[in-house]
């Protein structure tokens, strides 16, 4: 009874909301609340999640994905060519106008952490939060707030600044600043170049990020990818690396990954919706 229950009110709310996307006769909505149970499920059983994030959980904080018709590549080809290392390097021309666009703050202004962000605290609150690694540079888990020591930010983040000669990293606020007040091309003290300490084409991603990522992948019994395409290595070696560890998967994105057939389930809706419905649940 109190299942059937559970299942009346969930309908209504499936109903008030519409949740997932193309649903349109009584058959796909009912297929489409059984696959969204049955990750309910998979989650009320799990103890230690994997949360993995892309792009996908920031289009609705207003981060369109860099390389989609309003992306931020699209729009400022300049920032794709100074996402990669050796024009950057060599380039002093693309290093003025990278820092321009960082300093004019036209890049990401107010975006904010969205429900999805939030509803990841649901997870961390039950303590089922194992570790978050997110494919982002937005800082919009931090800002969420989500325990920093759970989060791995494997491409780097945007709210740092660091030097390409030494060791220095610090808050990029007070080099844009720097670059407000008159300096095109601001460097270290020790004389080298400055960049955000986002991973660059053709730099190597940190080891320990990489080390903590496989760390937490053993350690965890389910797999949660949201708002991932799964194209990008060697993020989307966790999929397979699941698999073969047993691990149960679900994938939340809003279109098909080419990952889809090693989840146990998937499910395809706007992000900023689906989760919270999943991960609020008082039963998980
Ligand atoms: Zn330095």
């Amino acid at each position: 009874m109190q299942k059937l229950e559970k299942l009346v009110q969930k309908i209504k709310q499936f109903m008030n909301k519409n949740l997932l996307h193309s649903q349109s006769d009584k058959g796909q909505i009912t297929e489409a609340l059984s696959i969204l149970m049955e990750a309910e499920d998979l989650i009320a059983n799990a103890k230690n999640v994997l949360v993995v994030t892309g792009a996908g959980i920031s289009t609705d904080s207003g981060i369109p994905d860099f390389r989609g018709p309003d992306g931020v590549w699209t729009k400022h080809p300049e920032a794709e060519k100074a996402s990669h290392i050796d024009y950057y390097m060599n380039d002093p021309e693309i290093r003025k106008k990278n820092w321009r666009l960082l300093a004019s703050g036209e890049l990401w202004s107010n975006v904010k952490p969205n429900d999805g962000h939030k509803a990841l605290l649901g997870l961390e609150k039950q303590g089922k939060l194992h570790t978050l690694i997110t494919q982002n540079v937005d800082g919009l888990h931090h800002a969420a707030g989500t325990d920093p020591d759970k989060i791995v930010e494997i491409h780097g983040n945007i709210r740092e600044a660091i030097c390409l000669s030494c060791d220095w990293r610090d808050d990029i606020e007070p080099v844009l600043a720097r670059v407000r007040g008159g300096e095109e091309d601001p460097r270290c003290d020790c004389g080298g170049l400055l960049k955000t300490a986002t991973i660059f084409f053709g730099q190597m991603l940190v080891p320990t990020d990489l080390e903590r990522m496989f760390d937490a992948l053993e350690a965890s019994d389910l797999l949660l990818a949201i708002g991932t395409s799964l194209e990008v290595s060697p993020v989307n070696s966790v999929v397979p690396g699941a698999v073969d560890g047993g691990k149960k998967i679900v994938i939340v994105n809003g279109e098909p990954t080419s990952m889809d057939p090693f989840a146990d389930v998937t499910i395809l809706g706007s992000i900023s919706e689906v989760l919270p419905w999943l991960l609020n649940n008082p039963n998980s």
